[in-house]
């Protein structure tokens, strides 16, 4: 078994590193203190920078103007930019536009990839992808209210959504809802792509979260569909096959998102480990790193980090190897595993820092309140525990154990 990162991916993952520390942490106070949309020319002047060193979507495909990386490479890669909250968007591969980006390249027409893909990858236009509801479980998506009713060429949709995550100046959504409500359930939704300039597509507003509603990009929106109305054209991928798309976009989402993760916990870690070498506790200049309990979180820490990564990227490797199917237990494993990992790493390296900690002056309470979101989105931590634990006693019935 060999675990070293291929020569290659060192150089990328060094060359972001450097980036990071250089040219995103120093943002990170005004970040904490502006509105996200204040902050974009700053931004957009990053991003420009990041494409001339060729790094620009490092995940997306070559044909678009992306680097081509794969899933294991861009795991490092999403590792090393979630050190900083701004990584991933400096670097044109941000959550909801990657997992869009991916089911466009496999399942748009022609012309949906060059009029949506193409801006999408070049960093153009942003999206959103427009799926959980107020009124019904997120968890059982199969209930769901929004329509999208044939009616001439076009499709007429209604209902109300939230957590449309980045909807705020988004070019388009990508909207589910119910086109085949006779349908077995699984087989009831489609993916139907909405301009967000469509009458009829009602930004209602940016949902507080965590005492912050946010903006632009950084912003979570409600959105209310009332009789909006996009042509048929507009559907991406088979009818009654929203589901069946929806499980292929959070495979490899959710292997972002956990080294993203993991990458916050590095960051934290950092920080713990260096806080605590430094704070003097005693007049004899005893230091908080000299306190067992301190000593045993930061070992315990870097254990959880380290089981985490490591099962993260076998799973990657096994989404490489052999598909999403046969690595779907690995991957509900990792979804609530470094999530909990990461809390519990972001609590402890706050808790190091004392009153410090609850300050807005470094960046462990960013993390402590964005981040608690990691166990409830793409699938919450019971429905992961629940799918892995039936798929394993499957396994032992009828079966005899000595
Ligand atoms: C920050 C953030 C960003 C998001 N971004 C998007 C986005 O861009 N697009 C989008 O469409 N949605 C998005 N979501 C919504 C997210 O997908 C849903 O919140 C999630 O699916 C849970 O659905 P729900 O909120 O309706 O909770 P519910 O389904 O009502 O579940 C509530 C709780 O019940 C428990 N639970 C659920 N099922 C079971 C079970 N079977 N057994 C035991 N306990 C259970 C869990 O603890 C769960 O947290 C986002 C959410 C957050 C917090």
């Amino acid at each position: 078994m060999d675990f070293e990162t291929p020569e290659k991916t060192r150089l990328i993952i060094g060359m972001i590193d450097e980036f990071v520390d250089k040219e995103l942490i120093p943002l990170e106070r005004e970040f904490a203190n502006k509105s996200f949309k204040d902050l974009l020319p700053a931004l957009e002047e990053k991003r420009a920078m990041v494409k001339k060193m060729e790094l620009w979507a490092p995940n997306h495909p070559k044909e678009f103007g992306g680097m081509g990386l794969n899933l294991v490479d861009h795991a490092f890669v999403s590792e090393s930019l979630g050190r900083s909250p701004l990584g991933h968007y400096v670097f044109g591969c941000q959550a909801p536009d990657a997992g869009n980006i991916e089911i466009l390249y496999l399942h748009g027409t022609e012309e949906q990839k060059e009029k949506y893909l193409r801006p999408l990858v070049e960093g153009k236009i942003r999206s959103c992808f427009s799926m959980t509801e107020v009124e019904l479980p997120g968890s059982n998506p199969v209930m769901m209210d929004t329509t999208a009713v044939k009616d001439g060429d076009d499709y007429v949709i209604n209902g109300q959504k939230w957590y449309t995550s980045s909807s705020d100046g988004a070019a388009f959504a990508i909207v589910m809802a119910k086109t085949n409500p006779e349908a077995p359930p699984y087989l009831q939704a489609s993916m139907i792509i909405v301009p967000c300039d469509t009458p009829g597509f009602n930004h209602v507003r940016n949902i507080p979260v965590m005492g912050e509603a946010g903006s632009d990009y950084f912003g979570h929106g409600e959105i209310l569909y009332q009789s909006c109305r996009v042509p048929q054209k507009n559907l991406l991928g088979p009818e009654g096959h929203g589901f069946v798309i929806a499980q292929e976009r959070l495979g490899p989402g959710r292997i972002h998102h956990c080294m993203r993760w993991l990458g916050i916990c590095k960051r934290s870690f950092d920080l713990m480990c260096k806080r605590a070498s430094e704070r003097i506790m005693t007049p004899d200049g005893k230091t908080l790193a000299t306190k067992q309990i301190i000593q045993a979180w930061i070992a315990e820490c870097a254990a959880e980090i380290q089981a985490a990564r490591l099962m993260t990227l076998n799973a990657a490797w096994k989404i490489e190897k052999l598909g999403i199917k046969e690595a779907r237990e690995d991957i509900s494993l990792i979804k609530f595993f470094v999530a909990g990992v990461l809390q519990n790493v972001v609590d402890k390296a706050l808790q190091v820092h004392g009153g410090l900690g609850m300050t807005d002056d470094i960046i462990i309470p960013f993390f402590y309140r964005h981040e608690r979101a990691a166990r409830i989105y793409d699938g919450a931590d019971e429905v992961h525990k629940m799918a892995v634990a039936r798929r394993i006693l499957r396994g032992y019935e009828g079966r005899e154990v000595k």
